[in-house]
């Protein structure tokens, strides 16, 4: 049966990038043809320094951010990554197929070690591997992620493909990312030419899913543009990055294509589009942060919700590393 994994890491506050290149989609994949997981991967967030005290908020915020979402513990499997240890196992299975060549080659390592690759954890150089295990561990099908993830999912398809050559099987999947819909790269409001992400440096150059109204109107109305108004058609955008963020953000957040919000508002200046772009955001997300506010009141079951989600997510897991470690001539 097609089956889709993805998951967030509890590295900050989850920015309206999480929400429409992710979150938003994953709602929309539950209850379809689609079995569906999804995960708090704190793993992954201690490849750089987290307090601990704050992970743990951190760990359950995301988990409140999924169920206030719309995320139905019922329908999908919902629970945090260290809790199955079969992460972790397949990770270190999989360190052995990946090659080093491989994780250097990734986009992402190099921007978020910048010049200082040497001071960097080894599990941030060899997070793309686990990645693969989260997703393998399940034999995903189908990986909803922003396109930030796409060259992270080609390694996944990589790993598989080189396991099943080299142990002569065709026992993983190899696994399609879902790249789909007009905010798939929300880029920061500072700074159009990097994208949007929770551990920024700065809280201007975001939009958290958990803030109030007065911060999201204040964020648009200092996001950085050029002063040209909205031109009339789409091609026009393209050497415009500031202005085609602000409008794929509005086309995500309303459900529009981006062609859409052009025919609609092209020819409005930014003192009249982002007032507009800021109410929409408001009405979209604050029934969101009320609700993750709610749940936070008791972290207790948000615990209850992922420990519940974890014994789900060991019974598909386990027998899959158990399979892999046999297929490797691991005596168990
Ligand atoms: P960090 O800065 O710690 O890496 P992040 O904001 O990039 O945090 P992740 O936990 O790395 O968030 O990614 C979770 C999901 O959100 C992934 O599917 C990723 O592709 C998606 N995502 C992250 N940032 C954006 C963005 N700016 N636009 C669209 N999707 C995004
Ligand atoms: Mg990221």
């Amino acid at each position: 049966a097609p089956r889709v994994f993805s998951g967030i890491k509890p590295s900050g506050g989850l920015t309206l990038g999480n929400y429409l290149g992710a979150i938003k989609r994953f709602v929309e994949m539950q209850g379809g043809d689609f079995e569906t997981i999804f995960c708090v991967v704190d793993l992954h967030a201690i490849t750089v320094w987290q307090d601990p005290e704050e992970l743990r908020r951190a760990t359950r915020e995301v988990a409140a951010g999924y169920l206030a979402s719309g995320i139905d513990p019922e329908k999908s499997i919902l629970f945090n990554q260290s809790r199955v240890s079969a992460h972790a196992e397949l990770g270190w299975l999989f360190n052995c197929v990946a090659r080093m060549g491989w994780m250097n080659r990734m986009t992402q390592f190099k921007e978020k070690a910048g010049k200082n690759a040497e001071k960097q954890s080894l599990g941030l150089y060899a997070y793309p591997s686990l990645m693969a295990a989260d997703i393998l561990a399940y034999h995903a099908t189908h990986v909803p992620v922003g396109e930030d993830q796409k060259q992270h999912v080609e390694l996944t398809r990589d790993i598989a493909a080189k396991f099943n050559h080299d142990y002569g099987t065709e026992f993983f999947p190899l696994t399609t990312p879902v790249i789909e819909g007009p905010a798939m790269r929300v880029m920061n409001l500072r700074d159009g030419t990097k994208k949007m992400s929770k551990s920024g440096e700065s809280d201007m150059e975001r939009i958290n899913m958990t803030d109030d109204a007065d911060a999201i109107a204040k964020k648009f109305k200092k996001a950085r543009t050029d002063p040209a108004p909205l031109p009339e058609s789409l091609d026009e955008l393209k050497d415009r990055p500031e202005a085609k963020n602000l409008v794929d953000i509005y086309a995500g957040l309303s459900g529009m294509s981006a062609e859409q919000v052009i025919a609609e508002h092209g020819g409005a200046g930014w003192g009249q589009f982002k007032p507009a772009l800021a109410d929409l955001a408001v009405e979209k997300l604050a029934p969101i942060s009320s609700e993750m506010a709610r749940l936070m009141d008791d972290p207790a079951e948000i615990d209850r919700i992922m420990a519940r989600g974890a014994e789900r997510a060991r019974a598909i897991a386990d027998p899959v590393v158990a399979k892999t470690s046999e297929i490797m001539g691991l005596i168990r």
